[in-house]
């Protein structure tokens, strides 16, 4: 008989932080179909259209399968994975040499399973001693990283997925999760339906699908977060819905709190906003009477010049009324990708190290340092995101090792990072697809097994960490990202002893020797019995957690600490924080408005965001024909009333022009948006849309604190093409 037998692999959808279970359906060689796990609490059977379409992502063309070298232009030639890897430890190692470890530096991504971030990291910061490894996390969620540390003392989400369905307050601020979290939309609008009671408000600059089900929608004007809170907070204290005893006995900062609010009269923030001062007034009567209440945020707040600002400023709403650590009620920030969350938790940021641990905390270094047998650490915090491009530009890197993500189509000021990796000496891209827009910067393409194809553990928003199972073998001699940093690693080792450089310790008698102790994982199980070990303690202890548990009783949530029965479902229930002195803390931002205000040249504002059928830069989505039919193209979306302001229509080819360049649309009217307002999607690149890669527009202004850019708004121009 020739009849093919079916099994079925547990995985996780790779595409949004809401970490749907999925089951893949194989002949352990090929995909056969995909489908939601009833059993995940995620998603407990659902999947979106792109979740439900991921078996044709695999297989076909595109996909890397050898090492691969640049030679000129656009020629690449074949070689094995030994010639590979000691070419490019060659490169590495004389440029360590000649110009020390704080040249090179790593770029990875929030997609990337947690061994092999946790890797990666120690390659960075335990073997080479760069901090320099940054993640396109910062892109995502920096912000609610430093939002909640300053606030609650740690990176901790505190609220479960469960808390959406007994909350009887959401409030949604930018944040579209009709398009970029739709399993997690469908569970809302379930318990809207059966209780019609809950309230919910949605703040954003476009009346997005998610604005559908709002009670009650804001249409803010962009960057005019912290004002908006200031003016709920003003009128929860001005009627007495706060809470004064949980402010007494677990808050820091009160005072000085509620002076800067007394600033943010309704009427003033109804001006700042642009909102009517009447549903300024609703929304504070519905968070501040609700017996619970929830928010709900992500880029929106996150991709902002001012985005810890953005953070702190909401979370002071949930401290100010005690809606945090029981159910339905907590600042609940989405995750955008699938582990971004796996990635702060290794510490793969650069002020970060594993274990939620800093680099600039002497007791924190010397607990890594001893686990993973070096002298020292770097004290030093490396470079984030965007001021990593700027130093390899200025040739302060001069090398770059970017896995699993696509810079040139998703940082901002594409220009500027095009410069960037022209003026590096050394690229390196690890990639499971080819032709992605960064892919003709590199020297080298290393093909990385993708999802699927190799084990994997990745946290999702609410906390939950997942094995992923391995299916099908990946394309021919690609490897998982954790063994390619393994082997680079010994290779890398014997090229510093080929030159003879010192080891910055006694420990070991050779680099080789080092790379050979510190890089001996043999599978996921190793690397996640280590990892472990840099939790304990910690506030995401899972010292009780390991991959049998995982594969008997399901994902479940941190902290896990050794002799748990389970996960923690919700953080802070106890009120007791972990800050110094136990007490969350208040923070008084001001409102500063946007990096880049318009003005007579530029008087439009662009916002960019997400597709409902697209993921990221499209290389997987991007295969699937029927993801095209809500959008085929990258259109330019105009309010009718901008466009005959500037005597456009419908379908007309536009130019749309910033400071930093101008990119192509067709335009597409849309009266969701507020007038002034334009709004790109940020999927399209060079393969799709040669001419609307949205980042060619966007600046490089950062985040203070997180160092996450404002993708959220440019001041522009547009005219006919
Ligand atoms: Fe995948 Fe997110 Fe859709 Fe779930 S909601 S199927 S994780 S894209």
């Amino acid at each position: 008989s020739t009849s093919t037998i079916v099994q079925c692999s547990k995985s996780v959808c790779p595409y949004c932080g809401t970490g749907c279970g999925v089951l893949i359906e194989h002949d352990g060689d090929k995909i056969l179909g995909v489908r939601g796990d009833p059993e995940h609490p995620a998603n407990y059977g659902q999947l979106c259209s792109k979740g439900m379409t991921l078996a044709q992502t695999v297989h076909g063309p595109g996909r890397a399968s050898m090492p691969l070298q640049r030679r000129d232009g656009e020629h690449w030639r074949e070689h094995d994975w030994e010639q590979a890897l000691s070419d490019i430890a060659s490169s590495w190692a004389e440029i360590y040499r000649d110009n020390g470890p704080q040249a090179l530096a790593f770029y990875v991504s929030g997609q990337l399973p947690t061994e092999d971030y946790y890797v990666a990291n120690k390659l960075a910061k335990g073997f080479l001693g760069t901090n320099h490894i940054d993640t396109n996390s910062r892109l995502c969620m920096a912000s609610a990283v430093t939002g909640y540390k300053r606030s609650l003392g740690m990176d901790s989400v505190p609220c479960s997925y469960e808390d959406l369905e007994s909350t009887d307050c959401l409030l949604i601020v930018g944040a579209n999760v009709a398009y970029a979290h739709p399993i997690l939309f469908r569970r809302i609008e379930a318990h809207k339906a059966r209780r019609p009671e809950l309230r919910i408000i949605v703040v954003d600059p476009r009346r997005t699908a998610t604005a559908s089900i709002a009670d009650l929608f804001l249409p803010i004007l962009p960057g005019t977060d912290v004002a908006l809170f200031h003016g709920i907070l003003h009128l929860l204290i001005w009627n007495d819905w706060v809470d004064e005893t949980f402010i007494r006995e677990h808050t820091q900062g009160w005072q000085e709190l509620k002076q800067r609010v007394q600033e943010y009269t309704p009427q003033r923030v109804a001006e700042i906003c642009n909102i009517p001062e009447h549903d300024l007034r609703q929304a504070a009567e519905i968070f501040g009477t609700a017996p619970r209440a929830l928010s709900l945020w992500c880029q929106g707040l996150n991709q902002s010049a001012h985005g810890t600002d953005n953070n702190v400023a909401l979370i002071n709403l949930h401290l100010a009324t005690g809606q945090i650590g029981r159910p339905g009620a907590g600042p609940f920030s989405l995750t955008g990708q699938p582990n971004a969350m796996g990635g702060r938790e290794t510490g793969g940021m650069p002020a970060l190290l594993p274990g939620h641990r800093e680099v600039t905390n002497a007791e924190h270094r010397a607990a890594i340092a001893e686990l993973w047998g070096v002298d020292a650490l770097n004290p030093e915090p490396g470079l984030t995101a965007v001021p990593m491009y700027q130093a390899l530009e200025r040739g302060d890197l001069a090398a770059i090792w970017i896995t699993c993500t696509n810079p040139i189509l998703s940082l901002p000021d594409r220009k500027q990072v095009e410069r960037a990796l022209r003026n590096a000496k050394h690229v390196v891209l690890q990639e499971s697809y080819l032709d992605g827009e960064t892919m003709p910067f590199a020297h080298w393409l290393l093909p990385a097994a993708s999802w699927g194809e190799r084990e994997a553990l990745v946290t999702n928003s609410e906390r939950r960490i997942s094995h992923l199972q391995a299916a099908i073998p990946a394309p021919g001699t690609a490897r998982p990202d954790w063994q390619i940093f393994c082997d680079f690693a010994h290779a890398l080792g014997l090229a510093l002893d080929r030159l003879d450089v010192p080891l910055p310790d006694q420990r070991d008698r050779s680099w080789q020797e080092r790379a050979a102790r510190m890089f001996a994982f043999q599978d996921t199980a190793s690397i996640f019995a280590e990892y472990r070990r840099c939790t304990q303690g910690r506030d995401l202890d899972i010292s009780g957690l390991d991959l049998t548990i995982l594969d008997t009783q399901g994902p479940q949530q941190w902290p896990f600490p050794e002799g748990a029965e389970g996960g923690k479902k919700r953080l802070y229930a106890d009120g007791i924080f972990p800050t110094p002195n136990g007490r969350a803390r208040f923070h008084a931002p001001d409102h500063l408005g946007v990096a880049e205000e318009i003005d007579a040249h530029y008087p439009l504002r662009l916002t960019t965001g997400r597709l409902r059928d697209q993921w990221h830069s499209m290389a997987r989505t991007g295969r699937v024909a029927s993801l095209f039919a809500s959008a085929e193209e990258a259109y330019l979306h105009i309010h009718p009333q901008d466009a005959q302001r500037f005597t456009l229509s419908e379908g007309m080819l536009v130019v749309v022009e910033s400071r930093r360049g101008e990119n192509i649309y067709r335009l597409r009217l849309d009266d969701s948006l507020q007038i002034g307002l334009l709004f790109a999607p940020m999927h399209f690149g060079i393969r799709n849309a040669p001419a609307a890669l949205c980042n060619t527009v966007t600046l490089p202004a950062i985040d203070p604190y997180s160092g996450e850019p404002e993708f959220k708004h440019a001041a522009v121009r547009v005219r006919k093409a």
